[in-house]
């Protein structure tokens, strides 16, 4: 049985055709196409009849501002771009390295037919990988290269090819987990290898890797402890030694550097992170690392080293499932064209621009945001405080980046959460951080400052009461 209050708003409730023809609506239709307006006007009756409606007039009203609403709402794209202001400038959960224009560009143009797969000079088949290779060899003084989806992938494919149905020597110093599931000893028994531990938590030998080669042994595998760090009575084995160890028993080497950065961090100021060029130089055998890492490109996982091992991987039937597209390839290649000119390295590549950007230059920004911000947020106390950024996505969490940050501190815990959730609700989402009772934005990775100021004005915060 329909209550008494459904049976008395079903008379007041417009009809669907009734409804589109009120001008705002015909104009949404233009915009939206009839299809969605029919869904959500009927969407919008059916919770109107649930509700208390005094009369016709506003039972239209509130069902043309619901459907609106819901049409808005469906019509916001899912992945959206943000501002990060979370002082962590490769974000794993914020997309990680942004992307210079030149590879934006070059992403577009490929969008359309390329010769992703096609030799332009032979005019037969080609290989997709090559249009990263030759520039990833003379980048790193490496023999040959090869691209996949990620650096996780890129460990699978080298351990599964090198070593399938044998044993993989790491230290137990080194058998670390990445966030978003990566660990060392799954990987190695997802490519079907089986992990040989030596050595202790913070101490392994050579003897130790010595001791434990044996007709079982597919690979040596040396990990960079990328998020963590051991400190105190220490010992590891170089990559030099450990090539040595390998050769000497016709074993290869591979070594996962994680980020791996193509320049000298320490010539920027930064705190230095081992290089695949430092590898390859110390003989090992296969480095893998991350695209939109350090490097600052697009998500991949690069693996460079010696030739006839890197043709053993290419063919591979995994390459094929592991392969990256031409997006990837074409943004790849962009940012590592940049490299080939160093000395502006540093103002055209967007991760490393932020790297670099001094605390003294970050203060005057957030010093300029402190004036502009104020105005829409007159019962927040702002100010602009000292901070430390991070690298992120695995690099040294202990070698911080001295910064400065806009710190919003609303009158209570509440106003917070709502404050948060009003940057959160802008057009282009603002991500900060909490600490001790106040909403921090470092301005590290904020570029377009004007952008950030123009959209302050439609942020929706009540600074009082509850
Ligand atoms: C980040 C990282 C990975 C995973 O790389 P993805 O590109 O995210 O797959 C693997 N190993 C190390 C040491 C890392 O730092």
């Amino acid at each position: 049985m329909p209550s008494p209050l459904m049976r008395q708003n079903a008379a007041l409730l417009p009809s669907v055709d009734a409804l589109l023809r009120r001008p705002m609506l015909r104009d949404a239709v233009r915009e939206h196409g009839r299809t969605a307006m029919v869904r959500a006007l009927r969407q919008a009756l059916v919770q109107l009849r649930h509700a208390e409606v005094p009369d016709r007039q506003t039972a239209a009203e509130l069902a043309e501002q619901a459907a609106l609403a819901e049409l808005a709402r469906q019509a916001l794209p899912s992945l959206r771009p943000v501002f990060n202001l979370t002082g962590t400038v490769l974000h794993t959960n914020l997309g990680r390295a942004p992307l210079p224009p030149e590879a934006i560009a070059a992403i577009a143009a490929a969008a359309d037919a390329c010769n992703l797969e096609y030799d332009l000079d032979k005019g037969e088949r080609g290989e997709r990988d090559d249009h990263v290779a030759a520039l990833l060899c003379r980048l790193t003084g490496a023999e040959a290269a090869l691209v996949v989806n990620n650096n996780a992938a890129a460990v699978l494919l080298a351990l599964n090819t090198l070593a399938e149905g044998r044993e993989v020597i790491v230290s137990r110093g080194e058998l670390i987990e990445i966030g978003g599931a990566f660990r060392i000893p799954d990987i190695i028994s997802r490519a079907q290898c089986r992990l040989r531990e030596v050595g202790t938590t913070n101490r392994t030998h050579a003897f130790d890797y010595d001791n434990a080669i044996g007709a079982q042994t597919g690979a040596l595998l040396k990990v960079h402890k990328a998020n963590y760090v051991i400190q105190g009575f220490t010992a590891e084995v170089t990559e030099g030694d450990l090539a040595a160890i390998a050769h000497g028993k016709d074993l290869p080497l591979v070594v996962d550097l994680g980020s791996g950065s193509l320049v000298d961090l320490a010539s920027y100021g930064l705190p230095h992170e081992p290089t695949p060029m430092e590898a390859i130089a110390a003989g090992v055998d296969l480095v893998t690392f991350s695209g939109d890492k350090l490097l600052g490109g697009p998500q991949a996982g690069l693996i460079v080293g010696r030739a006839a091992l890197v043709a053993r991987l290419r063919r591979n039937p995994l390459k094929r499932a592991l392969r990256v597209d031409k997006f990837t390839l074409a943004a790849l290649e962009a940012v590592l064209r940049l490299y080939a000119d160093p000395d502006r390295l540093a103002r055209r590549l967007p991760t490393l621009r932020r790297l670099v950007r001094t605390a003294a230059d970050i203060r005057t920004c957030a010093e300029r945001l402190a004036q502009a911000i104020c105005i829409p947020l007159k019962t927040v106390q702002v100010t602009v405080v000292a901070v430390s950024s991070q690298i992120g996505s695995g690099s040294r969490p202990i070698d911080l980046l001295p910064s400065h940050a806009l710190s919003l501190r609303p009158r209570s815990e509440a106003a917070l959460v709502r404050l948060v959730r009003a940057f959160r609700a802008l057009p282009v989402p603002v991500i900060g951080r909490l600490h001790d009772g106040a909403l921090l934005f470092d301005v590290r990775c904020l570029e377009d400052e004007a952008a950030f100021v123009a959209q302050l004005a439609q942020l929706e915060f009540a600074g009082s009461g509850g």
